[in-house]
């Protein structure tokens, strides 16, 4: 067997075992209710809006993880269905 192609081995099974620790990760997570601290930003790196990833929907009735621009995926989908319709 050829460097080439065992190299394409362990990338393989990098790839198999990273998807199942992620997977498991993520159950062990949901079972627990924990959530994992938030990695380290590398200086430099571009910081996305501060709270994006951690706020919940800023609608009041909406406990949803906020996903853009403060509100969780359907809220935000309906406010940019609205901006459509007052564009148009
Ligand atoms: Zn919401």
């Amino acid at each position: 067997m050829d460097a080439e192609a065992k190299k394409r081995i362990y990338r393989l099974l990098i790839d198999k075992i990273e998807d199942q620790v992620a997977r498991r990760l993520g159950e062990e997570l949901k079972r627990t209710g924990l959530s994992l601290p938030r990695p380290a930003q590398a200086p430099g790196a571009k910081t996305l809006s501060p709270a994006a990833d951690q706020a919940s929907c800023s609608e009041p009735s909406c406990d949803r993880p906020a996903r853009a621009k403060g509100l969780c995926s359907m809220h935000y989908q309906r406010q940019r269905y609205q901006d459509k319709k007052q564009t148009l």
